[in-house]
């Protein structure tokens, strides 16, 4: 009994410290990163119901090579050669959305490629998607959310495979891929930083959030439809945000009407937007 007492004041103790300091605390290296992504990869594969191939290898080699490796070999990009960068096409035009998972794999639907309408946007998208890789937003928060669980139940000498078995539950449905607003932040400011380094607007990130605005797919509250808003959340702030950002680095504000030769307008139309059945 007073063993027992001792053992949860240290636990208060230790959970009190973890909070403190697990902001940008991640316990896991690299190399699990690289596992998980392959199990996670493996999983989607397998699902090809949820996430059907989208087979076109020209379409896909043609933004990889234009558009993904430029981002990649922006100098701001720490994990080239560590982690797996590849992207994959899923056939579904009703979702306008993408998604990256641990270890640099990206997944783009073929709908939101048909929402798009230049190639700045996409970029600004797939930087965005990079970012949440590269800054492994996704074992960030599984830290927080159980390594917290885990280091106190090891301090405490009990079992942890109860915890083990959460962790393990979280990889089903894919649910650690839902993303806090601030990973979203810091990911729409990567995107820009990575898109400076490519021959595409930098500020293209935003471009997608304010087409949906003047197409009215989204509310001044930030509401809207689709699954990317759902795990994107407050469109006109992060609009509002990257302008803010692109005045501090002395780069001009442009719109996703922009018809500049840096946004790639006609090449998405002929490269991409042809293609697509
Ligand atoms: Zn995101």
């Amino acid at each position: 009994m007073k063993l027992k007492k001792r053992n949860k004041i240290i636990a208060g103790i230790l959970t009190l410290i973890i909070i403190a300091c697990t902001g940008g605390l991640n316990i896991y290296s690299d190399k699990d990163e690289v596992a998980m992504g392959q199990q996670f990869a493996e999983q989607i594969e397998s699902d090809n119901k949820t996430y059907p191939d989208y087979n076109d290898p020209v379409l896909e080699k043609y933004i990889e090579n234009n558009i993904f490796f430029p981002l990649l070999a922006s100098p701001a990009i720490q994990k080239r050669g560590v982690y797996k960068y590849d992207l994959t096409l899923i056939a579904n035009d009703t979702v306008l959305n993408a998604f990256a998972i641990p270890g640099g794999n990206v997944y783009l639907y073929t709908g939101l490629l048909k929402y798009l309408d230049s190639e700045a946007a996409l970029a600004g998208v797939l930087g965005h998607e990079i970012a949440h890789a590269e800054r492994r937003h996704a074992t960030q928060r599984i830290t927080r959310a159980y390594g917290l669980q885990f280091l106190v139940s090891i301090a405490l000498g009990n079992n942890p495979s109860q915890t083990t078995e959460v962790v393990a539950n979280l990889f089903s449905g894919l649910a650690l891929l839902a993303n806090s607003r601030s990973n979203e932040d810091e990911s729409d400011e990567y995107s820009i930083k990575y898109m400076q380094a490519t021959k595409y607007y930098p500020g293209g990130v935003k471009f997608f959030f304010e087409k949906m605005r003047d197409d009215g797919l989204v509310n001044s509250k930030g509401q809207g439809v689709g699954v990317f808003l759902s795990t994107h959340p407050d469109p006109i702030d992060r609009i509002k945000t990257t302008n803010e950002r692109l005045k501090a680095l002395k780069i001009p504000v442009k719109s996703w009407k922009s018809n500049d030769q840096d946004i790639y307008r006609d090449a998405y139309k002929n490269n991409i937007l042809s293609r697509l059945k």
